[in-house]
């Protein structure tokens, strides 16, 4: 589950990580009372308004603006709330912003240029590790710098059984130049960092920039949180931060009635039973010289009623030109599911456009083909698992 910047700075805030303050509103009224509120907290007399959207590169959009005084808040606020704002993480059509981040500006002029690093956890797959990632070069695309100066990038990895150790802390610090007051804050700041991110159930977080101000402080400017959703259960409180304006509205409606969707980019719309078999159907249709349009578990029982929720939810997609059913009967029968499918197709009349590719195997196999072939319906059906591929691109082509 993604989270907005203001909600991962709370998160990273609760265990003790320095950062930019600010307060999150909907209106130029509800800014203003946030920055008045800000001057009397911090004392800082300017402000950055910041667009609040799941997707990066906000700054350079427009959606990151300094304001000097209560009135540039107001209009910068009125300005950017509302707006589609196009980054090159959002869809071309842009994203529109509901809510903004009233912060602090915490880029005051002083003795020295401020600092921005670049700091991430995340699990590293290959040594099934948590570590840490970093970089003297901030504030700018990471990628770029991972492209044209790697030696720029540095990693600690942690230890599970012994967590983040302080010479560990001390290396990031060193390594990012630091010395003095400012190498101290850095320390801590990636210690309480490491702490927020194994006690929050994290699987990502992307710090960029980090600060250091011209007095020597460390701040989380940025924040990008994920939460491991597994974990959601033993974070009640972290519930309500989920924004479903900021998610597709198909997966949405699809976890709201219990089945797994995810959205993909492609034409061939998958219904399967087992994560594993989605995933093999979906390499698969790609083999074949298809594009999935989706992936799809609709779980165990395969019955009318939910075969025909997942017509309904793959058929939103108006990609979609075939949809290839490809169910194991273990548990359940294929007669049963091949039912199921007439029914459901019988039931939803003209919803249904495209051809459908159904290829059921276990249980009562043969009777569920012939159940499906005598319908006297567009389904298709398929014995082997190469065959239904063949006969999606057959009727794709
Ligand atoms: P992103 O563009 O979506 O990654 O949003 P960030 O939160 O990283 O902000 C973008 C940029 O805005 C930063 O890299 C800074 O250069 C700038 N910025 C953020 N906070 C302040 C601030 O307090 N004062 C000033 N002057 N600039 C800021
Ligand atoms: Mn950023």
């Amino acid at each position: 589950m993604n989270l907005h910047e203001y909600q991962g700075k709370e998160i990273l805030a609760s265990f003790g990580v320095q950062i930019q303050r600010g307060l999150v509103a909907q209106t130029p009224e509800e800014a203003v009372t946030a920055a008045k509120q800000l001057s009397k907290e911090t004392g800082t007399s300017w402000f950055v308004i910041k667009a609040q959207i799941h997707a990066g590169g906000r700054g350079k959009g427009g959606g990151v603006k300094l304001a000097k005084n209560l009135e540039e808040v107001s209009t910068i606020a009125s300005q950017i709330i509302g707006m589609d704002l196009i980054t090159p993480q959002t869809p071309p059509e842009g994203k529109p912003v509901h809510q903004v981040l009233v912060a602090e500006d915490v880029y005051y002029p002083g003795a020295s240029e401020p600092d921005e690093y670049y700091m991430s956890v995340l699990l590293n797959r290959a040594s099934g590790r948590t570590m840490i990632m970093y970089s003297t070069e901030g504030g700018v695309d990471i990628e770029t710098v991972a492209e044209e100066t790697p030696h720029l990038i540095f990693t600690e990895e942690i230890d599970p059984a012994t967590g983040l150790l302080p010479f560990q802390a001390r290396r990031v610090a060193f390594n990012l130049g630091l010395s003095g007051n400012a190498f101290k804050e850095m320390t801590r700041f990636v210690t309480s960092l490491y702490k927020a991110y194994v006690n929050s159930d994290s699987s990502l977080f992307e710090i960029n920039p980090v600060l250091k101000t011209s007095d020597d402080k460390i701040l989380a400017v940025d924040a990008k949180v994920s939460i491991d959703e597994n974990a959601l259960f033993r974070h009640k409180d972290y519930k309500a931060m989920r924004d479903l304006r900021e998610e597709n509205p198909v997966e949405v409606e699809a976890r709201a009635v219990g089945l797994n969707y995810v959205d993909l980019d492609g034409n061939v719309g998958c219904m399967v039973n087992g994560a594993g078999l989605a995933m093999a159907t979906m390499d698969l249709i790609k083999q074949a010289g298809g594009d999935p349009a989706n992936f799809l578990d609709v779980g165990g029982t395969a019955d009318a009623a939910r075969v025909e929720t997942a017509f309904r939810l793959i058929l939103k997609d108006p990609n979609v030109k075939a949809i290839l059913v490809n169910i194991f009967g273990g548990i359940v029968r294929c007669d049963r599911v091949a039912q199921g499918i007439v029914d459901a197709y019988k039931n939803m009349g003209d919803a249904i456009q495209v051809p459908i590719i159904v290829r059921l195997q276990g249980t009562n196999a043969d009777i569920a083909k012939e159940l499906i072939d005598n319908s006297g319906l567009e389904v298709h059906s398929a014995v082997e698992f190469q065959e239904a591929a063949d006969k999606v691109q057959a009727v794709l082509a």
